[in-house]
C-alpha cells in the first residue's frame, strides 16, 4: 500500500485511507469538476509515521518526492521554478474533527521563487504579501510562534519596503525556533505534512476524539494541492456557499464571497463578505457555473453541501465540499424536499436527519435575536431539552394552575411533581442528568437545569442569589435546558409543535419501522400529548405518580399509616373510587390501543408528609396525635429504599393494595367497555425477582378478577406480566415466563442493580469515569449492551424458550433514546416506551434502525 497518491490515482479510495476533505476532493475531479491538482499523504500514512517513531521513512520521503515531481508535470509549474509551483497543505481525518491542525497556504515561496513570481505575473505586491502571510502561517503552525509577534512587527514595520519586512520575518522565526526558515519548498511541504500528522495527537484533537467516541486509531490524511489565489485581480474572489439554506432548509442556494480575497479572510471577518446573489450581477458567467456545479454536487452525494470556492482570474475551482450542518427544522424540510425532488429515496431522507437534533423541534428555542440583550445570571447542567421562561416560585405548593412559573428547588422529590407538571421549568441547585427532577422533567417533556451549584436559596424561601445577583420569587427569568444557561429577564420563545413536513415526515418514519412505539403516560393529559405524537400506546402507566395528585395523596397517606387492615382497607376503598376515574378518563382517550399499568412501586417513605404542618394536617385528619404520626414516619425510614421495601415486595406484606389496584383496572375496563369504549389492558407487576413471589400475587389478582367478573357478569380480556428489573429475574426468565404474558424490561433498574450503582448518587463520579475514559458512555443514558445487554439477551431467550410469542419490551429511560432504540431493535423487542415528548424522536430512531438492519448495516 503506497503512502502517497496524486488525486488521479486514488479514484475509488474511500475516506478512511484518503480523510474526508481528500476524498470529496478526488471524487469531484473524478466527476469532471474544476478541482486544483494535488496529492494526498493518506492516513495509513499517518499511522506509519507515529510508528517510526515520529519520523518519517526514507520511503515516505520518498514517495512525497516522487509526488510532487509528478504534480509538476500535471501542473506544468515547477518547485522553485520559473513558473513556481505554489501549493496549500490542508488536513484531513475521516471524520471532520475541529482541534486538528490548520491549513497553510502558499507554500513553495522563498527569496527566489517569489522573484519568479513577480517575472511571471507583474505584480509585486501581490506576490510579496502572500510570502509574507506565507511565512507567518507556516511559524504559526508549524512552529507554533505566537502570531501577536508577527502582528506587532508589522505594525513597527508599516510603510519599510517589502524586503526588508521578510528579513525581520525570517529573523523572528529563527529567534523563535532556533532554525533557518525552510527555503527549500519540499522541505517546507515535508514539515507541513508531519506537523498536521502531529497535530493528530494533540490535546483540543484528542478531547474532541473522546467526547464524540471517535476512535484513536483512524489517523488523519494531508492534502497538498496547486494553490489558486482569489486575491489575484479583480477577477478574482473567494466564498462558501450551502446548497440550501441551513436555517430554513429552503432550496435556494445561500453563502457569501469577497472578491479580491484568500479563503481566510471570510472567516477572519476584516472584511465583510457580500451575498452570493451580488455575484450574479459581478461575474455573471461564474455565478452561473457555480450554479451548476453546487446542483450536480447535491445530487451526487444527496444531500445538501456546504461548498468552498475560489475564483482565480476570472476562472471557478471548487476547494471542498462535504454535507452541510443544518437546524432541526432544516434538516426535516430539506429530507423530504428532496425525495419530492427525486434526489433521494425515502430510506435516505429518514437516515439523513439527526435525532440528537429532534428534542429542539418538540421542546421549542429561544428566538436567537433575542438573546443578545439578556444579563446571563449563571449556568447549570442541561437536564432536559427546552427552553422556558416564567416568574421564580421556591415551593411547588405555591404554583397555581395557569401561571407561568419556574420552579427553583435545591432538589426535587416525588412531592414537586404536581408543582413540577404545573411549571414551565424547573431549575435545581443539586443533581446531575439522571437526577429525580432531570428525569420527571425529560418524562413531561419539560425543560429543566440540574446541578446549578451558583444557586443559593435563602433560608427564607422568598429569594436567592447567583453570582451575586439577587432573585426574588416572582421575578422573571428565562432557562435554556439545551446548555442550562439561566438568564434575567424574558426571552421570546420560538414554540415546537408537529405539522407539515414534520408531519409527513413522521409518516415516513412509520411504513418503515417494525417497533412499536409506546409512551410512558400517567395522565390523561400525557395520553394525549403522547398520541398526538403518534404513540401506539402506553408501555408504562405508573400507578403511583396519580397519588400525588390533588387531594389523593392525603388518602395514601391514611392508608399508609393504617395500623389495622380494617383501617386499610377503610382507605383503600376510597383510593379505589378516585383510581377507577382516573383509570376510565385516561381508557377514554387511549382509543382502543394497549394500556399497561403498573402495579406500586415506590416504598412507602416516598409518600409521607415530610414537613411539621403536614405531619400535623394527618394528625388532624386521622384523629391522632402527631407524635404517632412521626413515628410510624421513623419506622418507615429505609437505609437503602432503593433496594427495599418497594415494588412487589409491598404486596407480599399488604395484598390488599395490589387486589384494589386490580379491581380499579378491570372495573374500570369492563365500565368502559359497558360504555362503547374498546379497552386493551396489560397489568404489569414490578421488581419481582422470584417465581414463587409472582405466584403468589397472580393468584391474588387472578382470585380478586374473577370476583370482579362475577359480580359484573361480564368479563375482559387482560394480560398479566412482569417487569424485568433485577438480574435475578432474568436468571430465570424461564420460569418466570411460564406464569408471564409479557416481559418488559425496566431498564433503570436494571441497569442500577446490574452495576449496584444508585442513578442519583452516580452523578458524584460517573462524570469523573468519563473523564478518564473508564466509562465511554453514561449506562442510565444509552444502555449498556456488554453488561446489562447480555442479562436482557439471556432473559429473552430463556423466556422464548418456554413461550415463543411471550411480548417483550422496554419501558426504562432507555427507551427514548437512539442508540439504545437501535439495540432493542436488532434484538427484535416488539415495543420500546418512552415519555410522550420523546415519542417522534423514538419514531425515528426506530425507523432508521429497522433500514439500517435491512440493509444489513
Ligand atoms: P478547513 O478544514 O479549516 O476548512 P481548508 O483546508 O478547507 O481548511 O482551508 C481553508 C481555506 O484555505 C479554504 O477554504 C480555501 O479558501 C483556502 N485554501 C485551501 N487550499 C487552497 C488552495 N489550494 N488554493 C486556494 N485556497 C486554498
Ligand atoms: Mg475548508
Ligand atoms: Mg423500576
Amino acid at each position: 500500500m503506497k503512502n502517497v497518491y496524486l488525486f488521479n490515482e486514488s479514484y475509488g479510495l474511500n475516506k478512511m485511507i484518503l480523510g474526508g476533505k481528500g476524498a470529496n476532493l478526488v471524487e469531484m475531479q473524478r466527476i469532471g469538476l474544476p478541482i486544483p491538482n494535488g496529492l494526498i499523504a493518506t492516513t495509513t500514512a499517518c499511522k506509519n509515521y507515529f510508528k517510526n517513531e515520529n519520523i518519517l521513512t526514507d520511503e515516505m520521503l520518498k514517495e512525497i518526492s516522487e509526488g510532487i515531481k509528478n504534480l509538476e508535470i500535471q501542473t506544468g509549474k515547477t518547485f522553485a521554478g520559473e513558473n513556481p509551483l505554489l501549493v496549500s497543505v490542508r488536513s484531513g481525518a475521516p471524520v471532520s474533527m475541529p482541534g486538528m491542525m490548520d491549513t497553510i497556504l502558499n507554500l513553495g515561496l522563498n527569496d527566489a521563487t517569489v522573484e519568479n513570481l513577480i517575472k511571471k505575473i507583474g505584480n509585486e505586491k501581490f506576490a510579496y504579501e502572500i510570502y509574507i502571510r506565507f511565512i507567518e502561517m507556516f511559524s504559526e503552525i508549524v512552529k507554533e510562534v505566537e502570531k501577536e509577534k508577527f502582528h506587532s512587527l508589522k505594525n513597527e514595520m508599516k510603510d519599510r519596503p517589502y524586503k526588508e519586512v521578510i528579513e525581520c520575518y525570517k529573523n523572528l522565526y529563527k529567534i523563535e525556533t532556533g532554525e533557518d526558515f525552510p527555503n527549500d519548498p519540499e522541505k517546507q511541504v515535508v514539515m507541513a505534512i508531519e506537523s498536521i500528522f502531529r497535530s493528530w495527537n494533540n490535546e483540543r484533537a484528542k478531547i474532541y476524539r473522546q467526547i464524540h467516541g471517535i476512535s484513536e486509531e483512524m489517523g488523519t490524511g494531508v492534502v497538498v494541492q496547486e494553490m489558486v489565489f482569489g486575491n489575484f485581480n479583480e477577477l478574482s474572489g473567494t466564498g462558501v456557499a450551502f446548497t440550501r439554506n441551513p436555517s430554513t432548509g429552503e432550496n435556494t442556494i445561500f453563502g457569501e464571497y469577497l472578491l479580491e480575497a484568500q479563503g481566510e479572510d471570510i472567516v477572519a471577518g476584516i472584511r465583510t463578505p457580500e451575498p452570493l446573489m451580488s455575484m450574479k450581477d459581478q461575474l455573471p458567467n461564474i455565478y452561473d457555473e457555480f450554479i451548476r456545479i453546487a446542483n450536480v454536487l447535491e445530487k451526487h452525494y444527496g444531500d445538501m453541501q456546504d461548498i468552498e470556492f475560489t475564483i482565480e482570474d476570472g476562472k471557478l475551482f471548487i476547494l471542498q465540499t462535504r454535507n452541510g450542518k443544518r437546524s432541526p427544522h432544516a434538516s426535516v424540510k430539506i429530507a423530504i424536499d428532496m425525495v419530492n425532488e427525486g434526489l433521494i429515496s425515502k430510506e435516505d431522507a429518514i437516515l439523513m436527519v439527526d435525532t440528537e437534533l429532534l428534542p429542539q423541534i418538540f421542546n421549542g428555542t429561544f428566538e436567537e435575536s433575542d438573546i443578545a440583550g439578556k444579563k446571563l445570571l449563571g449556568k447549570g447542567l442541561p437536564g432536559s431539552a427546552g427552553v422556558a421562561v416564567g416568574k421564580v416560585v421556591l415551593s411547588s405548593e405555591k404554583i397555581k394552575e395557569g401561571e407561568s412559573v419556574i420552579l427553583v428547588r435545591v432538589e426535587t422529590s416525588p412531592e414537586d411533581i404536581k408543582g413540577m407538571s404545573l411549571a414551565k421549568g424547573i431549575v435545581t441547585v443539586k443533581g446531575g442528568a439522571t437526577s429525580h427532577g432531570a428525569v420527571v422533567a425529560r418524562g413531561m417533556g419539560k425543560c429543566c437545569i440540574t446541578g446549578c451549584e451558583e444557586i443559593k436559596i435563602d433560608k427564607s424561601e422568598e429569594f436567592f442569589t447567583i453570582n451575586d445577583e439577587v432573585v426574588k420569587e416572582g421575578d422573571i427569568i428565562s432557562i435554556n435546558g439545551y446548555n442550562g444557561e439561566i438568564y434575567k429577564d424574558a426571552i421570546k420563545l420560538k414554540s415546537g409543535e408537529i405539522n407539515g413536513d414534520l408531519k409527513e415526515f413522521l409518516e415516513w418514519c412509520k411504513e418503515f419501522k417494525t417497533l412499536e412505539v409506546r409512551m410512558n403516560a400517567d395522565t390523561p393529559k400525557d395520553v394525549t400529548v403522547g398520541r398526538n405524537f403518534g404513540a401506539e400506546g402506553v408501555g408504562l402507566c405508573r400507578t403511583e405518580h396519580m397519588f400525588f395528585e390533588d387531594e389523593k395523596i392525603w388518602n395514601v397517606r391514611e392508608m399508609i399509616i393504617a395500623s389495622t387492615k380494617e383501617e386499610r382497607d377503610l382507605a383503600l376503598t376510597k383510593l379505589l373510587e378516585l383510581q377507577k376515574i382516573d383509570f376510565k378518563s385516561m381508557l377514554l382517550k387511549m382509543g382502543g390501543l394497549p394500556m399497561n399499568i403498573r402495579l406500586l412501586d415506590p416504598p412507602f417513605h416516598e409518600f409521607l408528609p415530610k414537613t411539621e404542618k403536614d405531619v400535623e394536617k394527618l394528625a388532624i385528619l386521622l384523629n391522632r396525635c402527631p407524635k404517632e404520626i412521626s413515628d410510624r414516619i421513623k419506622e418507615l425510614k429505609e437505609e437503602n429504599p432503593m433496594l427495599g421495601h418497594r415494588g412487589c415486595r409491598l404486596a407480599i406484606t399488604f395484598p390488599e393494595i395490589y387486589e384494589m389496584q386490580a379491581r380499579a383496572i378491570i372495573e374500570s375496563a369492563i365500565e368502559s367497555k359497558q360504555e362503547g369504549i374498546e379497552c386493551e389492558i396489560e397489568i404489569m407487576i414490578p421488581f419481582i425477582g422470584g417465581i414463587s413471589e409472582f405466584k403468589y400475587i397472580k393468584e391474588r389478582i387472578l382470585e380478586t378478577i374473577q370476583t370482579v367478573f362475577d359480580r359484573y357478569d361480564d368479563s375482559i380480556e387482560y394480560k398479566l406480566g412482569t417487569m424485568m428489573e433485577l438480574p435475578r429475574a432474568c436468571l430465570i426468565a424461564n420460569e418466570i415466563a411460564e406464569e408471564s404474558a409479557f416481559f418488559s424490561f425496566g431498564t433503570n433498574d436494571l441497569t442500577q442493580t446490574t452495576y449496584g450503582i444508585s442513578r442519583d448518587d452516580s452523578i458524584k463520579f460517573i462524570d469523573h469515569y468519563k473523564a478518564k475514559n473508564i466509562m465511554k458512555r453514561d449506562p442510565f443514558q444509552s444502555i449498556d449492551t456488554r453488561g446489562v445487554g447480555k442479562l436482557i439477551v439471556l432473559a429473552k431467550e430463556l423466556g422464548k424458550s418456554v413461550k415463543p410469542n411471550i411480548k417483550i419490551g422496554v419501558c426504562g429511560e432507555h427507551g427514548g433514546d437512539p442508540k439504545s432504540i437501535e439495540y432493542f431493535n436488532e434484538l427484535g423487542f416488539n415495543y420500546i416506551s418512552c415519555s410522550p415528548f420523546r415519542v417522534p424522536t423514538a419514531i425515528v430512531a426506530s425507523a432508521q434502525s429497522a433500514i439500517l438492519k435491512k440493509r444489513g448495516i
